[in-house]
């Protein structure tokens, strides 16, 4: 597939990407190996783990690797990085996506791979009274309100430079997944499996295409000598990504633990500075007992209702408030895009809770099939924890977690940067009035986490809807039915959206054309209830597509059935990784030599909108059909 940049013979070498090392360079390192030298003359296995305090990162180069196969690169992640497509065949792009050299410039001592410290907290279960068995366990786990996991890290991560686009100077942080242990490895042995990588890789690259904020996936490298032991014993692969930033809610969470409050402050700052691209940048909302709310920046759907504002007038909002502010709108968007397409991380830990709201971390992720709002694709989450519906609350919480973190900088309001409380922080007398202070902005960005993210998921699903105004009534008359529909009758989420797309109006006027239509919807291996007839079914179906049918004449009109019909197929993938095919995926590659399916799926979930792709017609329509009735919601384990 090629790319804009390849399209019009741009792109630059990777000899040419321009490097830098603004993490290493801004923020403390592990003092055991303060220096890029240090660490490298250190043998590799003294690079294993151990505690490391007072750091963000430790110097440490990854594994190389004797033998190795690129399986895939991503297209659209070359040209994202800005990378001609011609590098792919380069010794030098070899070298680097196989762990087995990367860029060091020893002159200045400068760029030096590392890995990142952080923590990790864990909310505790959603339980409910009928299942009291479970309200113990919960209690057990969690003692009522969350665990701590003390410090993680990359524990198989390594990163390698940061490199900018010359063409969109957007500046990512590339590293290498499962080439090596690091000082974060805890028991493990710094390796990812062929299968989960796969996963990995095809799942960023499919986020992305859907606009979904991510980190991305550049390539796959299997490493055929590299024997994993898992379950079984499995080859190993590294997957090298990228992200604006891999920093989490957990780094922050790691530093509160620890009271290491100089570097909370260092890294909010690095975040603000070097992330968001500068404080400035940070929309704020300027309370104060004389004045309304007055928005610095254009940001239409990322304040709270007015009402909600003027409650907090006389709270000073300093830069670190709006810094939390940011980090709380980014990830009610992306997890509004989640529910909005039927995606579930599957961990969502504050480890695993991006400080830019990308997806990431992809353990036992899923795309939603038949609709069941209770649905963890996590083998291991009995208390459904990180299930559909539970997403939104969850990332709130974990984003509670780090305005705890941040709650000294944020409830000192103006004197922030006063010196006194810069070296000694909170005093006796000055502590109360702080954490009031904190605990309300946190209060207030939940009411504006709440208010984007509600915001966002309506926008979404209006479009997905074909709609193009907003009307109050929607959300029950359209949404809420549409969802309760489909978990009652088991319908396949994304498959009822494209579906619903391709209806031309004319063909659902009258009662008996929508009754005749609904099948459409069902299953192709029929449909069956224990509790409901098909004719029951069939009438539901019909009675809500009545009701989008007024609802889309009132927005379209009658003669432009094929503009709504071709926005809404824009916005509603034909094509989704979903769990079956990835397993496909992964046994024809791994078991049955097969490569070639992988690029093409890789080129599906690239251009998931599309109606077909010209590659192989068969699979084409088999991998965006139904997902056999046996295969749905499939669950999987951690280990990986
Ligand atoms: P995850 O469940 O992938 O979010 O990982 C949780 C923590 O365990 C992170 O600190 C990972 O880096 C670490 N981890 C997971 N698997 C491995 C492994 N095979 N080797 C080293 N560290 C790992
Ligand atoms: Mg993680």
């Amino acid at each position: 597939m090629a790319s804009s940049f390849q399209k019009s013979g741009k792109g630059v070498s990777l000899r040419e990407l321009s490097k830098s090392n603004v993490f290493t360079s801004k923020l403390p390192a592990d003092p055991a190996f303060e220096t890029p030298e240090i660490s490298h003359r250190a043998p590799r296995e003294a690079l294993g783990p151990r505690l490391v305090r007072g750091a963000l990162y430790t110097f440490v180069r990854p594994e190389p690797a004797e033998k190795y196969e690129i399986l895939g690169v991503s297209p659209k992640a070359l040209d994202d990085l800005g990378l001609a497509s011609s590098e792919t065949t380069t010794q030098e792009f070899r070298a680097l996506v196989s762990g087995n050299e990367f860029p060091w410039d020893q002159s200045t001592g400068g760029i030096y791979p590392w890995a990142q410290c952080y923590g990790g907290n864990l909310k505790g279960g959603n339980c409910t009274l009928q299942d009291l068995w479970l309200v113990v366990l919960c209690i057990l786990l969690t003692n009522g309100s969350g665990s701590w996991a003390g410090q993680l890290g990359d524990g198989r991560a390594i990163s390698l430079f940061e490199s900018t686009n010359p063409y969109t100077n957007v500046r990512y942080e590339l590293q290498l997944k499962g080439a090596g242990r690091t000082p974060y490895s805890r028991f493990a042995d710094g390796k990812a499996v062929l299968r989960s990588s796969i996963r990995e890789y095809i799942v960023s690259e499919a986020l992305s295409a859907l606009g979904i904020p991510t980190t991305r996936a550049l390539a796959i490298t299997l490493l055929p000598r590299s024997k994993v032991l898992r379950e079984r014993i499995e080859p190993g692969a590294i997957v090298t990504r990228f992200a604006e930033s891999w920093l989490r809610i957990g780094t922050f969470d790691l530093l509160r633990a620890r009271g290491d409050r100089d570097v909370i402050r260092k890294l909010a700052t690095y975040v603000a500075e070097e992330v968001f691209h500068g404080w400035e940048t940070l929309p704020s909302v300027v309370y104060s007992n004389n004045s309304q709310p007055s928005p610095a920046m254009d940001n239409p759907s990322g304040y709270a209702p007015k009402s909600e504002v003027e409650e907090n007038q006389g709270l000073e909002e300093n830069r670190f408030t709006r810094l939390y502010r940011e980090i709380a709108r980014r990830n009610a968007k992306t997890v509004a895009a989640w529910q909005a397409y039927g995606f579930m991380n599957g961990v969502l830990n504050t480890d695993n809770t991006s400080i830019c709201g990308l997806s990431m971390d992809f353990g036992p992720f899923a795309f939603m099939d038949n609709f069941d709002p209770q649905y963890t694709p996590n083998h291991d989450d009995h208390l459904l924890r990180y299930s559909y519906k539970n997403q939104p609350s969850i990332i709130w919480w974990n984003l509670v977690r780090l305005g705890e973190s941040l709650g000294e900088l944020i409830g000192a309001g103006d004197q922030v940067d006063h010196e006194e409380f810069v070296k000694k922080g909170l005093t006796e007398s000055s502590a109360p009035a702080v954490v009031e202070r904190a605990e309300k902005i946190i209060e207030q960005t939940g009411k504006e986490f709440k208010a984007v993210f509600l915001s966002e998921y309506k926008q979404l699903m209006r479009r997905r809807l074909g709609l193009q105004t907003d009307r109050e009534t929607d959300f029950q008359d359209l949404f809420s039915e549409m969802l309760d529909m489909m978990e009652a009758l088991e319908l396949d989420f994304n498959h009822f959206f494209r579906r619903l797309s391709n209806i031309p109006l004319s063909d659902i006027e009258t009662s008996a054309q929508r009754t005749e239509m609904a099948s459409i919807f069902f299953h192709n291996e029929g449909f069956d209830s224990v509790s409901l007839t098909e004719a029951a079914a069939r009438e539901r179906i019909a009675h809500w597509l009545e009701i989008w049918r007024t609802r889309v004449l009132e927005d379209w009109d009658t003669d432009n059935d094929t503009a709504r019909q071709m926005s809404m197929k824009s916005v509603n993938p034909s094509f989704l990784p979903r769990g079956w095919i990835l397993d496909e995926v992964i046994d024809r590659v791994e078991r049955k030599g097969d490569r070639d399916v992988l690029g093409r799926v890789m080129q599906m979930a690239l251009k998931p909108f599309a109606e077909d792709w010209g590659l192989d017609g068969e699979e084409e329509r088999r991998f965006c059909g139904d997902v056999p009735k046996f295969k749905r919601a499939m669950m999987c384990s951690c280990s990986s």
